[in-house]
């Protein structure tokens, strides 16, 4: 943690171009500009983010226009897309001096793009998604970030990043200093070994196994999906005492006793072998090969996800619950 809260004092005459205008984008350049800041949203002229950034009340550029004169490039495009937005926008354009800025580390620590050296290179990361960032800044509030500094070619790399944390908000919580490559990996092995691909496979096996057994797939779904989500509102809000607190004598035995039959040793040691790949680069490897062979196989696994039964029974409970107000799911994922 930082020792004393860091404001935006080194960016306030500072140009801030923010490439992307998505979940992180939005609320960065939002929260930039409401903290005075001077921001243009650099996006696509034809793509649906120019009219939405300008509706927002935000000046818009192309990326390579709105790098030329910006002292801050703060880079929020999908991670697949930023070598290539490097490559045809940064790289040409950025000014000696200026900062490079992203909030994942996956192309700077996997060397997916190789920055120049005379531009700082640096990381905010909220620990939220981008419309939790932008309403608890909105209520005078801010959402933790981690940073990080990964070249410091003009020698305020450290005031730039938190400067830039403090006008997302990000410094009203609290700031933990990191590096490039315990952001990434961290990053990876949670969405991949628990939060996405772990919770998500332990639904759909708890499901199928009562399912397979004769219970009532609606009865399944409420078990092992619906009511996920209270125990993960009482671990986020209070850890494992709260949760304990508000289950039943009986489930707080069965999860003492059973949950260590479910996730053994022989679990924790294929999530460690998931973090080798990590580490090493295999699993970065893959992914960008994939996503430049077309996403095929990305695409077939996802389509199979999205096809389990679970997703028709839950599409139809859903339905009769109006309160939850779901997105719309998505039937296929698109093929372009
Ligand atoms: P997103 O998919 O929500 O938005 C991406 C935006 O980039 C689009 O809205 C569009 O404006 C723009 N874009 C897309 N393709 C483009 C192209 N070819 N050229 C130019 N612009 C293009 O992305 P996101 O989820 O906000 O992620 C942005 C970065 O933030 C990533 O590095 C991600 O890892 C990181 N991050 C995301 C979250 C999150 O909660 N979503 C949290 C922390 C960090
Ligand atoms: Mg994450
Ligand atoms: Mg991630
Ligand atoms: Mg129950
Ligand atoms: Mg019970």
């Amino acid at each position: 943690m930082t020792a004393q809260t860091p404001t935006t004092a080194a960016l306030q005459s500072a140009k801030v171009a923010v490439l992307g205008y998505g979940s992180q984008g939005r609320a960065h350049a939002l929260n930039l500009k409401d903290s005075g800041l001077d921001v243009v949203v650099g996006v696509r002229r034809n793509g649906p983010s120019w009219d939405k950034a300008r509706a927002d009340g935000l000046k818009v550029a192309e990326p390579a226009d709105a790098v030329k004169d910006a002292d801050l490039i703060a880079v929020l495009t999908p991670d697949m897309v930023q070598p290539a937005l490097y490559t045809d926008a940064i790289a040409p354009n950025a000014k000696p001096g200026a900062a490079l800025l992203f909030a994942h580390g996956f192309n700077v620590h996997f060397k997916q793009i190789a920055p120049r050296a005379d531009i700082d290179v640096v990381l905010v990361a909220p620990k939220g998604p981008g419309a939790l960032v932008r309403r608890e800044y909105e209520k005078g509030h801010g959402v933790p970030c981690l940073y990080a500094i990964h070249q410091d070619a003009s020698g305020k790399a450290r005031d730039k990043v938190l400067a830039y944390a403090a006008g997302i908000g990000g410094a009203r919580a609290m700031l933990i200093e990191t590096n490039f490559g315990e952001e990434t990996e961290t990053d990876l092995f949670g969405e991949q070994a628990v939060l996405c691909g772990g919770a998500t496979k332990l639904v759909l096996a708890g499901y199928e196994t009562l399912v397979e057994a004769g219970y009532q797939p609606e009865i399944a779904y409420y078990e092992v999906l619906h009511e996920l989500k209270l125990i993960v509102d009482l671990l986020h809000e209070g850890g494992l005492a709260k949760m304990h607190q508000f289950i039943s004598e009986t489930a707080q035995y069965g999860d003492l006793t059973r949950g260590p039959r479910v996730v053994d040793g022989d679990t924790k040691a294929r999530m460690r072998k998931i973090l080798d790949e990590i580490q090493d680069g295999r699993f970065a490897q893959e992914w960008v090969a994939e996503y430049q062979a077309g996403n095929g196989n990305y695409r077939a696994l996802k389509n199979a996800d999205l096809a389990h039964p679970i997703e028709a029974v839950g599409a139809g409970l859903r339905a009769r619950m109006p309160w939850l107000n779901p997105t719309p799911a998505l039937a296929a994922v698109p093929t372009s």
